[in-house]
């Protein structure tokens, strides 16, 4: 799929949306993704799923095991899981801090991991996520993300692929142009 395709599919289930949005950081910003919309759609998840594996494959072996960060990563890496025959599992935040696979989940020594996040801005639920799957035995082969979102791009130490790479700008309020033009200001997420 290319990035036009991915945009527009992305827009028509209300994953991209474009207006004047206050970000979680207090930021405000013409753009927002909200992936967990696309997720809704089954078809939609299996065509990223599917997209995003693609991807992966030119960039990383192919692996036996997918794995997600919870929540984001958790539907996207069973549909790429999905297109590459492999399994899905999910690493989740731990009270200690970082993530660890949970639920009896396994990786057996140096099986092949990708990574998957539906969108990726700091990288920090990935890292966590990676940490996790090496801390269980598994090779990390690929990262993948339906977006990313990264100023400068993001290094997590292996191969990384995202479907759309596009860095989403902010800006504070006080320099804000969507404020100076009196457009109403919407939370994204409520
Ligand atoms: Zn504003």
């Amino acid at each position: 799929m290319r990035v036009d395709d991915v945009l527009r599919l992305l827009e028509q289930v209300g994953a991209w949306r474009r207006g004047h949005f206050r970000l979680t950081s207090g930021l405000h910003s013409p753009e927002f993704f909200l992936l967990s919309q696309a997720f809704q759609y089954p078809d939609t998840a299996a065509a990223l799923g599917r997209a995003l594996a693609e991807r992966l494959l030119e960039v990383g072996p192919r692996p036996q095991v997918v794995a997600g960060p919870a929540l984001g990563g958790i539907l996207l890496a069973h549909e790429v899981a999905r297109a590459l025959g492999a399994r899905a599992i999910f690493a989740e935040a731990v009270p200690e801090g970082g993530m660890r696979l949970r639920r009896g989940f396994r990786v057996a020594p140096g099986e092949r991991v990708y990574v998957v996040e539906d969108a990726v801005t700091t990288g920090g639920s990935v890292r966590a996520a990676v940490r996790a799957v090496e801390e269980a035995g598994g090779v990390v082969a690929a990262v993948g993300a339906v977006v990313d979102r990264s100023q400068d791009g993001v290094d997590f130490g292996v191969p990384f692929a995202a479907l759309v790479r596009r860095p989403v700008p902010a800006y504070r309020p006080e320099d804000c142009p969507l404020c100076a033009q009196g457009e109403p200001l919407v939370s994204p997420k409520a």
